[in-house]
């Protein structure tokens, strides 16, 4: 017995336990040969199996496998070891999502080749001798290089428009030189110290108080409650500028950073330097060096998506939290967590002050203020004296659009109105594409999608029928696939395509523009668009929640919401919510400099709380009923959910596995389970799906009771269990 006390003993002071970028069950245990240390953090190369992996230390090694038949560390990275923050809040957040470890780190690892010493940038430049057959193409090539400095091959393929092969058979042959380029000099970084704009006292007052703590350190969250263009970016700078001058990094969450070139154009006006970008744009070798700066400390402000939370910063100051009331804040696959509530936790683990900001804040948000767990500062007026619009209801039972059409009388009565004064107008609805449902008028069937049972999507612009949810695209069939009857199938139905069509007939002489993720092919093609709203090279702008983000748009005076009852038609716990948010924000679009704004939104139910809220202007007055029919109904904010969705492509596997799942539900005082019952998206990508909902007091650790629940059943190969605690989508 005294002989494996003392193996055991040894065994601690020289393994380490290191966690892989894999969702395995925890870390393991490897030997550190002589004279290699790695304290924890530390990045290490070790074998898995057949291959060589690299991973963190996590700590001592566990004991649980006798040294002597472990294998040992192959390498120590020489990189900044991950910081003990991010170590504890990657064990948080598996904690909490009930993901794997190693699955979180694998989002704080996203980054291939961060590791591999840095590779020099080849760029070419023309060599003095060319070659004797001069083809269009080459001659292009040398074109190209006659103006401006030696480019890597892509770029000179791309501005040359010839292939790689000409440019790499040009070097071979001597015409091309190749040079070794130093990485991309970072230009000035921000500047604290720039004076920012003139603020009104309330403005002002807000941003005092969110600076001090930016400035002091330390934990706390702070709402920044501002109607739109009351200037809440003017004032979180503020509180950016004090934890800069503290010495501490800066991350900025955006919900849709590709649409942030406006964004960014102001913290540079700002500043006088760019912010470092992360966001799933980025190339290969803009990730590297951002995970490096932020590593070492160098880069001093981050502006990124959710992913960014993940980033090894050593030494953050102040995370900021941009319209967190958005739903893309939730990841809905991989591991599955909000970014705005993990956010929080980051900055708890840290030491570092949360700022989150909305004009429209999530009932959670506020209801933590109202607790006292955070505190809350307001810009209730917009600034420079602009006035809020003013929001009427097109009720569509008494002045409904003519058959087939789409824009109510009085909307369109108001769209010339705006025309004849100049200004620019806005139609927001939230649909893509041109018609959400192809339907054969001799047979009623309609066209679904072979992997999913949803309805397909006809996108006329590209004339493709494609399913929104897998991806699955296919021609608009001639004939109808069910009954063989030609020429028979109908679009019902508007999405912004159809309402652009209509528009474009009755006003032929606006300059028209849909913005959609699939009209804008690229986060450049956003942003020009962007720009030509702000130049008012548009007239008539029709487009997806995609316009509703933030954008400033001086000209704009007429808001027109086609379907506002679209988002409360499933009726899940935030439809209310998600509705009031969603449509406050495309208003606030509307009159936010001289001239004043307009807001029509045609329903067919103008009674709805949320319809009548936002006409009123009565957000108090929603919150006060939202909150309190979710008091009464124990859901959150006051209660807690998780959703357990079984899914698996044999439907009798997946629905017994549910079924095991719903009898094995543990009884306990505080928690229901409910279901299973097939999802509302009963099937998605070829997978048969069934919904468990778990609803527990708020004082209830729900994931205490999932895991021994999970723990006791066991299911069959190609059933999958995913478990999304705090669930945003109930599809
Ligand atoms: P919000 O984020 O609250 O919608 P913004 O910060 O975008 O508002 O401000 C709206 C507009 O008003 C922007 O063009 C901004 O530059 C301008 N603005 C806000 N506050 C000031 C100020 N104190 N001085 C000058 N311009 C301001
Ligand atoms: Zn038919
Ligand atoms: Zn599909």
């Amino acid at each position: 017995m005294a002989g494996i006390g003392a193996t055991a003993s040894r065994a601690a002071s020289e393994t380490v336990a290191v966690l892989l970028p894999r969702p395995l069950k925890g870390a393991y245990d490897y030997r550190l040969p002589e004279g290699l240390s790695a304290p924890p953090g530390s990045f290490v190369e070790v074998p898995l199996g057949p291959r060589t992996l690299i991973g963190v230390v996590w700590g001592p090694g566990t004991g649980r496998v006798a040294t002597k038949r472990l294998r040992d560390v192959t390498a120590r990275l020489d990189v900044a070891p991950m910081p003990a923050g991010l170590r504890r809040f990657i064990d948080w957040v598996a904690a909490y999502t009930m993901a794997t470890a190693g699955a979180v780190l694998r989002m704080a690892m996203s980054v291939p080749d961060a590791f591999a010493p840095e590779r020099p940038l080849i760029a070419y430049t023309a060599a003095e001798s060319r070659p004797e057959r001069m083809t269009p193409q080459r001659e292009r090539v040398f074109a190209a290089l006659a103006d401006g400095p030696p480019r890597p091959a892509t770029e000179l393929a791309r501005e040359a428009a010839v292939g790689l092969g000409v440019i790499r058979a040009l070097a071979e042959a001597g015409h091309l030189r190749r040079l070794a380029l130093t990485p991309r000099a970072l230009g000035p970084g921000p500047d604290p110290d720039r004076p920012g704009p003139v603020l009104s006292a309330e403005q002002s007052a807000a941003a005092a108080a969110l600076a001090a703590p930016a400035r002091d350190g330390g934990f706390g969250v702070a709402l920044l409650d501002g109607v739109t263009g009351s200037g809440k970016t003017e004032v979180y700078f503020h509180a950016v500028a004090a934890a800069l001058t503290a010495g501490g990094q800066v991350l900025v969450m955006l919900p849709e950073i590709a649409l942030g070139a406006q964004w960014l154009k102001r913290f540079e006006d700002r500043f006088g330097g760019r912010p470092w970008e992360w966001h799933s744009g980025l190339g290969g070798r803009q990730r590297r060096q951002t995970w490096r700066a932020v590593a070492a400390g160098e880069a001093r402000v981050v502006v990124g998506a959710r992913s960014a939370l993940f980033l090894p910063y050593p030494a953050l100051g102040l995370i900021v939290v941009d319209e967190e009331h958005d739903g893309s804040y939730k990841q809905e696959d991989g591991v599955i967590y909000n970014a705005r509530d993990m956010a929080v936790v980051r900055g708890r683990l840290d030491q570092a002050p949360i700022i989150l900001v909305s004009a429209t804040p999530s009932i959670e948000t506020h209801h933590n203020v109202a607790a006292g767990r955070y505190s809350a500062f307001h810009l209730p007026r917009r600034h420079g004296g602009a006035a809020l619009p003013t929001v009427a209801a097109v009720d569509m039972r008494a002045t409904p659009p003519e058959r087939g059409r789409w824009l109510s009388p009085p909307l369109v009565a108001a769209l010339e109105e705006t025309a004849e004064a100049g200004a620019q107008a806005l139609l927001f609805l939230n649909r893509r594409g041109y018609a959400p449902l192809t339907l054969c008028r001799t047979c009623g069937h309609r066209l679904r999608c072979t992997d999913c049972s949803t309805c397909l999507v006809e996108h006329r612009l590209a004339s493709e029928l494609r399913c929104h949810h897998c991806g699955f695209v296919m021609t608009v069939p001639r004939s109808c696939p069910e009954c063989g009857s030609e020429d028979s199938l109908v679009a019902c139905g508007p999405g912004v395509e159809r309402v652009a069509e209509e528009a474009e007939s009755r006003f032929p002489e606006s300059r028209l523009a849909v913005m959609t993720s699939d009209t804008l092919a690229s986060p450049r093609a956003a942003a020009r668009l962007v720009e030509d709203m702000v130049d008012h090279k548009i007239d008539l702008l029709i487009g997806t929640q995609m316009v509703t983000k933030g954008h400033h748009f001086p000209s704009l005076t007429l808001v027109g919401v086609i379907d506002a009852d679209l988002g409360l038609a499933g009726g899940d716990l935030r439809a209310g919510e998600r509705t009031y948010q969603l449509l406050s924000q495309v208003s606030g679009r509307a009159g936010r400099e001289h001239r004043p704004g307009r807001v029509l939104i045609q329903t067919y139910t103008p009674e709805h709380p949320v319809m009548r809220a936002l006409v009123a202007g009565d957000r108090a007055g929603f919150l006060a009923v939202e909150l309190d029919s979710r008091e009464a109904a124990g859901m959150p904010p006051f209660g807690r959910l998780a959703a357990v969705i079984v899914s698996g492509a044999d439907e009798r596997k997946a629905r017994a596995t549910a079924d095991l799942l719903g009898r094995r539900a543990p009884r306990n005082r505080g928690v229901e389970v409910l279901g299973p019952a097939p999802a509302p998206l009963a099937r998605l990508r070829g997978r048969y799906r069934f919904r468990l909902l778990v609803k527990g007091r708020r004082d209830i650790n729900l994931q205490a009771f999932v895991r021994p629940w999970l723990r006791s059943v066991s299911w069959p190969h190609g059933v999958r269990i995913q478990i999304d605690i705090d669930p945003y989508s109930f599809m």
